[in-house]
């Protein structure tokens, strides 16, 4: 196993006695084992490189006061950092869902296929379920007769209303008649799981962005699977180009991944990571902790 970054650290800090602040050089090699443990962590390169940045800017010339040490002042700011870069400065409302003033509020779930979109679309109806929402469902997924049953499933298991959509339909009609059918039958909120796929293609983003247009939703939600790594910032990227996100949600935070995948989300979108994906069963949906998260990266 390797040292968690603390006890790192605290290697380096050893030949390092005395000093009182923090320097170009003695932060210099504290920064390099922060840079390969975001690296193991698999954060994308670009994610890693504006976090050394931000962190040097911000430790270089910091008083080490008390019985603090150079390397424990340095640790400190680097978990504070993170923390803000995983949207610990957005404040708690930041995870909050927005809904309209004027019901039904739509929520647009995106994302690749097999990130845990459907199961996601389940665990978000169960939370608002909870709020004392009435929550209407729709699979605009054409390509996977499957994925719409699925969602049937999910949606019937905690108890929120379904709306049934068929593989000969375009997407567009399908949430139009969604959206019709909550406004006729008084849904508070109406979420839409939209089409994965394994790749971005142009097509489907294409697809996704005509849904967003015809019903312009409040929360777009884009869902990203934490055990992709690195690889999530070509994703986020992608989606964040094509649709105008509000938020994501970060899936299989149960699995083994140190959950590098969010700083690079967050380094791309900007946007604030609502909830978190802990497990395959429906109640598995948790709050983001900014916080948490960043002590999960750093190991
Ligand atoms: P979709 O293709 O994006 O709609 O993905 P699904 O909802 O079908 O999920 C794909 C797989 O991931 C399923 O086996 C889910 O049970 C699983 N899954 C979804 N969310 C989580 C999670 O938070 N933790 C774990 N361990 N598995 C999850």
């Amino acid at each position: 196993m390797l040292d968690n970054l603390t006890q790192r650290l605290a290697k380096v800090v050893k030949t390092m006695r005395g000093e009182a602040r923090l320097t170009e050089s003695n932060t210099a090699e504290m920064l390099r084992e922060v840079r390969l443990a975001l690296l193991e962590a698999d954060v994308a390169l670009p994610a890693v490189r504006e976090f050394i940045a931000k962190v040097k800017e911000k430790a270089l010339g910091e008083e080490v006061i008390g019985s603090l040490s150079p390397g424990q002042a340095l640790v400190g700011v680097v978990q504070k950092e993170l923390a803000a870069l995983m949207g610990a400065d957005l404040g708690p409302e930041a995870s909050q869902l927005s809904f309209a003033q004027q019901p039904p509020a739509i929520i647009l779930m995106a994302g690749l296929q097999g990130v845990g979109k459907t199961t996601t679309t389940g665990k978000l109806a169960k939370y608002l379920k909870e709020q004392k929402k009435k929550v209407l469902t729709v699979s605009a997924d054409v390509y996977r007769p499957a994925a719409i049953a699925q969602l049937e499933s999910v949606t019937k298991q905690v108890g929120a209303d379904f709306f049934p959509s068929t593989a000969s339909d375009k997407p567009v009609d399908i949430a139009l008649a969604a959206l019709d059918w909550a406004k006729k039958h008084y849904h508070d909120v109406l979420i839409i799981d939209t089409a994965g796929r394994l790749a971005i293609d142009e097509a489907m983003m294409q697809e996704i962005a005509a849904v967003h247009a015809a019903v312009k939703p409040i929360e777009t939600l884009f869902v990203v699977d934490a055990m992709v790594g690195q690889d999530a910032i070509n994703t986020a990227k992608a989606f964040n180009e094509a649709l105008p996100l509000t938020g994501v949600i970060l899936t299989k935070l149960d699995g083994d991944s140190r959950g590098g995948a969010a700083l690079s989300v967050r380094h791309v979108t900007g946007k604030p990571i609502k909830f978190a994906g802990v497990s395959e069963k429906l109640d598995g949906l948790e709050a983001f902790d900014p916080a948490r998260m960043a002590n999960r990266v750093l190991g």
